[in-house]
């Protein structure tokens, strides 16, 4: 599965910790990042990610465009309620974008654990399924 963490600067540090304690489960998926929680990522953990840029800089919409193109599978994204972002329109997008495409999307650590314990469990199979219905449909 294609999996996308992004992390506000006050929650980095509780998405490395996330990581890390599903660093087994998540090395067998595909990981994207925003530029700066992959790099605290890659830093903490043995995990290679892709990278796209900062999301002030225009990751949240790299990964929105992944999400249109039916390319992501997971959303996990540890938002903080609590400071203004200077890029609040893109948050917004791709929450959007993770419900007109249905996408499963966490925006706090309890969400993301049940999300994590489904996709160990084999709960995301029907994306295989969806993807291979939009390749059919191209
Ligand atoms: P960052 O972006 O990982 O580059 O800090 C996250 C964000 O603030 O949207």
């Amino acid at each position: 599965m294609n999996i996308a963490f992004i992390a506000h600067d006050k929650k980095k540090n509780d998405i490395v910790q996330f990581v890390t304690a599903y660093e087994k489960v998540l090395s067998e998926h595909n990981l994207f990042t925003t530029g700066t929680t992959g790099q605290r990522i890659m830093e903490a953990t043995s995990l290679v990610v892709h990278r796209f840029q900062s999301g002030p800089l225009g990751g949240d919409q790299q990964i929105g465009a992944r999400i249109a193109e039916n390319e992501m599978d997971c959303v996990i994204f540890f938002k903080d309620p609590l400071t203004a972002q200077p890029h609040e329109p893109d948050i917004t997008a791709l929450i959007r974008l993770c419900d007109v495409y249905s996408i499963p999307l966490a925006t706090n650590m309890a969400t993301a654990e049940i999300l994590l314990r489904g996709l160990e469990r084999g709960d995301f199979q029907w994306r295989e399924i969806v993807k291979g219905k939009s390749e059919d449909q191209s």
